[in-house]
């Protein structure tokens, strides 16, 4: 096939992992390239005996030298990337989320998980919110601009480009937070199962909100029923709704940001007007640990990601371990614990032994009732374990 492409020659032996379909290029596996590299351009791979691997984006910062989006020769234009996103949203419905009745929210398009490394796009009733971690994919996003009016029609609202923290390459200004189109109010209303949420899309944490935990809210439901519910590291509330629609008999949400906990007020309110068995706390969840009550039957320990890079492995297997300690020690008899990590520098095996230590250094008798990943619209491409970020365990603690 010609092309322009600039090519990518492999040292020898380099191009396994491609084989494997593993999605990234490191800047080590490098033997020659035929011309020289610019920022976000498309590259094809080649092996050490010039036969064709894989395309993908060049990036110049970062260890990661390429990311991958096909594995078979193809020219990259708008019909190409149409395709991919087609598939996606194919993928949605398969999993019952696109035109369901009672959930209007979940990812679009999940980076790797859908061969779409460096992209992000998250729906809120028809409203986009694009998260670009690729310069390569951010200088296509007119391209799905036109992509997703051409694939959603009617139902597309907004697209919001949210991508300043994510992706700090580029030219002055060139990739600002802000609407590609139709301007909408920052605050939407969407629905999860039953629940409703007001999501902050400009002011809220990542993408606005926590879609990836969505099956573990329905399932935490099932165990609330008359039960006193903590929620550490709540966010805008969305365990805490769980709980109250479960039964609980109090719910008491945790976390530093008083614009989450606002939030999150206002959910409640939302979901069940004016209620005396919920209380919130903007405070530290260290300290409220520390000084808890043991009197909480079901707790719920969702942090935010300890280790964000491999480096800040054990440091962050150390922070986990210090929270789920406490918690283990405090809950009470025959108390459920849903506790969280969302880094993907910790193994799903690093993240059980971390619980296990926590445990024994709390002499308490614990079970694993369920173990927990992020929801389907979050899917994990299995040549690339990475994109299973998401672990839960669900542990009975008596
Ligand atoms: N469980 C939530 C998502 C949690 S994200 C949901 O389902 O929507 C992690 C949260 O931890 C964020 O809201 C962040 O504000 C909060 N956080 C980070 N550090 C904290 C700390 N030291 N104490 C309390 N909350 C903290």
């Amino acid at each position: 096939m010609t092309n322009n492409y600039t090519k990518i020659i492999l040292k020898p032996g380099k191009e396994r992992s491609l084989q494997r379909f593993h999605p990234w290029v490191f800047s080590g596996a490098i033997e020659a390239v035929t011309k020289e590299l610019t920022d976000g351009e498309i590259v094809e791979i080649f092996d050490s005996e010039k036969k064709y691997i894989a395309t993908g984006h060049y990036q110049e910062e970062g260890s990661i030298t390429v990311r991958i989006f096909t594995f078979e020769q193809a020219i990259i234009d708008d019909d190409f990337w149409k395709n991919k996103i087609q598939k996606a949203i194919n993928l949605r419905k398969t999993i019952g989320l696109l035109d369901n009745n009672t959930t209007n929210t979940f990812r679009l398009v999940h980076g790797e998980g859908d061969l779409m490394p460096g992209l992000i796009i998250d729906y809120y009733d028809g409203n986009a919110v694009i998260q670009f971690h690729s310069y390569g994919m951010f200088l296509l996003k007119d391209s799905f601009v036109k992509v997703l009016r051409e694939l959603l029609g009617d139902q597309l609202k907004s697209i919001y480009n949210k991508s300043e923290s994510t992706l700090t390459k580029g030219e002055s200004n060139e990739n600002e937070n802000g609407y590609l189109l139709n301007e909408k109010t920052s605050e939407i209303i969407v629905k999860e199962y039953d629940n409703q949420f007001i999501v902050d899309i400009q002011g809220g944490q990542k993408t606005g909100f926590f879609i990836d935990q969505r099956e573990n809210r329905k399932l935490l439901e099932k165990y609330c029923a008359g039960k006193k519910v903590l929620n550490v590291f709540g966010y805008t509330g969305g365990f805490s709704v769980s709980a109250l629609k479960g039964g609980a008999s109090m719910v008491h949400s945790v976390d530093s940001s008083q614009k989450a906990i606002d939030l999150c007020n206002k959910n409640i309110a939302l979901n069940f007007g004016t209620i005396e068995n919920h209380a919130s706390f903007a405070t530290d969840a260290f300290d409220f640990l520390e000084n808890m009550d043991s009197d909480y039957d079901v707790i719920v320990l969702d942090p935010p990601a300890f280790a964000k890079h491999l480096h800040l492995r054990e440091k962050g297997l150390k922070g986990y371990r210090n929270i789920n300690n406490k918690v283990i020690h405090k809950i009470k008899k025959g108390g459920i614990l849903f506790t969280f990590s969302c880094s993907q520098a910790i193994s799903n095996e690093d993240f059980r032994t971390m619980v296990f230590t926590a445990a024994a250094q709390a002499k308490r008798k614990v079970k694993i009732l369920h173990q927990l990943s992020q929801g389907p619209d979050h899917p994990i491409n299995i040549y690339h374990p990475e994109s299973e970020y998401l672990k839960g365990l669900v542990l009975y603690i008596d």
